[in-house]
């Protein structure tokens, strides 16, 4: 018989250990914390030209303008950040780096059956290409290749486990990583390398800079001024650039064109980071191999170590806040920080009297398609991309080299995807959106309860290709 709680309602640990381990943590992003070179770029001041802008400095934005320079290194490429570089999903995620370019091989098939084999093989080529890029850029940003675990807690997941190639028995995945909630899992070894999110972020803006790009930071850009024909101009508080190309890397946050508009929102994600693991508490675990983790719930975490020996743990949570903003106060969710310190101590009961430094949230690149959307608009002269859907560490990189095809109006493997050129459905307004995506998180949390079984507006929603899947 199905349960109504989940393990880690079952296996919940006492208040008090939840309490005492959060009790000494900081609402603070770890990795921008544990980032120190970081380097600072001026704000733009002034009128200046340039052959391609670049706006918004998170990965795609920075693997864009570093494209733009490594292809032709006598362009001029300018590059507009809002805030910091990095500050944003690219310095705050959990830095699983997977090769897979649509949210996973499920979505991917479904969506695009006829290509997905071609797709599969160009992710893993990007992935391929990042560690290559890693090496030759010299981008000092912990990459590791250890390749993903996915656990199944419940026994409905063992069929899921059993599916791929990678199967581990519980005894198997208890070598791994121990934990008395693992009954079999999937360890995918090639299609997962785990980086440190904002080293990611400030090397390739280093790298950006060092190739000559003309990096700003604090340069919101206002607006984007056309003519019928000619340059843009890329306008901010106290600047403009008059750019004969402009590439919009503005992931979740408002488009500055109006179609986009309503092809994203935000879904807030959390993260807890624990102190580093002392030797005993490292042998009590186990991992050995140090890979990247989730359990395979449609709600599910994301857990990993770095390399001090702490462990992140994320997800579960996703939460969407009615008129699709993102704001700092969002990012404020104690119940949300609970939950995650409760699943932390069911899945680690061994680790017992470990405490949380840091705990944060982000805004997740939410579309309809679950994966990144690419587009051309303004005769041509302004690209864009986004709609990552929490897979965009690996997937930026490739997404740039599209927007920069696009761009030139090339032709190429990458322009002729279907994915590329298909636009996802866009988010109803309010109050629609809003009752739409709580009925799918409601739903999502009723399947994991029942054996992964979905309801019939989800059953209709997937075959729709709306179906809301983490
Ligand atoms: C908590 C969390 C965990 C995640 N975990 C993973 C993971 O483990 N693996 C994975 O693959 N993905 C993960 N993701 C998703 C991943 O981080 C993103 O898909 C990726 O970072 C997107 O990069 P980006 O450059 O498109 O966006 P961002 O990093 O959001 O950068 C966009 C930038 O544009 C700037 N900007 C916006 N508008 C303007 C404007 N008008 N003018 C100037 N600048 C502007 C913003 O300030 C921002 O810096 C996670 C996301 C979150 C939030």
């Amino acid at each position: 018989m199905p349960t109504l709680r989940t393990v880690y309602e079952l296996n919940a640990p006492a208040p008090a250990l939840v309490e005492a381990a959060l009790r000494g943590s900081e609402r603070a992003v770890f990795w921008l914390q544990d980032s120190p070179g970081r380097p600072r770029y001026e704000p733009l001041v002034g009128s200046t030209t340039a052959d391609l802008t670049v706006v918004g400095g998170g990965y795609a934005g920075l693997w864009t303008a570093v494209a733009a320079k490594r292809r032709n290194p006598g362009a001029r490429v300018a590059l507009l950040e809002g805030q910091e570089i990095g500050w944003a999903a690219s310095g705050r995620n959990g830095g699983f780096c997977e090769a897979s370019l649509t949210h996973g091989a499920t979505n991917g098939r479904n969506r695009w059956p006829d290509e997905f084999d071609e797709l599969e093989a160009l992710g893993a080529a990007n992935l391929d290409g990042f560690e290559a890029d890693v090496a030759e850029l010299g981008l000092d940003c912990q990459f590791e290749r250890p390749g993903m675990i996915t656990a199944a807690v419940e026994t409905h997941q063992l069929d899921w486990a059993k599916a791929g190639p990678g199967y581990l028995t519980q005894d198997q995945i208890r070598v791994e990583i121990n934990s008395p909630l693992f009954l079999g899992g999937n360890w995918d070894r090639d299609g997962c390398a785990l980086v440190h999110p904002a080293r990611l972020a400030h090397e390739l803006a280093r790298v950006a800079a060092d190739l000559g790009v003309q990096i700003h930071e604090h340069s919101q850009v206002t607006e984007l001024a056309t003519a019928r024909t000619g340059p843009v101009d890329v306008r901010t508080a106290r600047g403009s650039v008059r750019s004969e190309r402009v590439a919009l890397a503005t992931n979740v946050f408002p488009s500055l064109l109006r179609r986009a508009r309503l092809l994203t929102v935000p879904i807030y994600d959390y993260a807890l980071m624990t102190e580093p693991l002392s030797a005993e508490q490292q042998a009590a675990v186990g991992w050995q191999n140090r890979q990247g983790l989730a359990d395979m719930a449609n709600q599910f975490h994301y857990i990993r170590p770095t390399d001090d020996h702490r462990i992140l743990f994320g997800g579960y949570d996703a939460i969407y806040h009615y008129g699709g903003r993102v704001k700092e106060s969002y990012e404020d969710r104690p119940a949300s920080y609970r939950r995650l310190a409760s699943h932390f101590f069911a899945m680690f009961p061994q680790l017992g009297g470990l405490r949380f430094t840091h705990r944060w949230a982000g805004a997740i690149d939410t579309c309809t398609q679950f994966c990144a959307f690419y587009g051309l608009a303004r005769g041509g002269r302004v690209g864009y991309t986004a709609g990552f859907t929490g897979l965009g560490v690996g997937a930026a990189r490739f997404a740039a080299d599209v927007v920069l095809d696009l761009l030139n109006g090339a032709d190429t493997e990458r322009t002729r995807l279907k994915m590329v050129r298909s636009t996802p459905i866009p988010f109803p307004p309010e109050p629609v959106a809003s009752l739409g995506i709580q009925f799918s998180r409601w739903s999502l949390d009723r399947a994991d309860h029942q054996e992964g079984r979905r309801n019939v507006l989800m059953r209709t929603l997937d075959r729709m290709g709306l179906g809301f899947d983490s």
